[in-house]
């Protein structure tokens, strides 16, 4: 608790084609009794970056995607992974943006788990990595009526 202008939200759910996002325990700004916003303007893209560039979420994809079927590799040890054996999978993170308590996020995705080092990858097939997954953290916030 910072001060009265904050709110901390226990649970707020998400969803978006083949991706599920939970989270727990966040704190918002409050504007008024209808309004809420981020705790701060920048917290969106510091979550992307926290899932995509920190975490490495999912695994990294190369090939043309148009012409030669995609191929999938683990971001930690570069090892291929068979998209064939994606199954959905929840991988939990738990996260500290700058003064705030810490909160939580679920996100359940189509994923493999690398048969090297052990890491779950999630493996998005579409044209646009990671877009399933930002739409359903959107789709939480505006459960709660959140805007950026
Ligand atoms: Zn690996």
């Amino acid at each position: 608790m910072i001060d009265n202008k904050y709110i901390v939200i226990p649970i707020m759910t998400g969803t978006y084609k083949d991706a599920t996002v939970t989270i727990l325990n966040s704190t918002f700004q409050v504007k008024n009794e209808s309004a809420k916003s981020y705790p701060a303007p920048d917290f969106g893209s510091w979550l992307v970056e926290q899932i995509y560039d920190v975490n490495k979420f999912l695994a990294d994809a190369r090939g043309f995607y148009v012409f030669f079927k995609k191929k999938f590799y683990c971001p930690s040890c570069s090892t291929q992974l068979d998209p064939g054996l994606r199954k959905p999978v929840e991988t939990v993170y738990e996260l500290k943006f700058r003064g705030f308590d810490p909160f939580t996020i679920k996100i359940v995705f189509p994923s493999v788990g690398c048969p090297k080092c052990g890491k779950v990858c999630g493996i998005d097939m579409n044209g646009s990595p990671g877009y399933d997954v930002s739409a359903a953290i959107l789709q939480a916030f505006e459960t709660e009526h959140i805007k950026p």
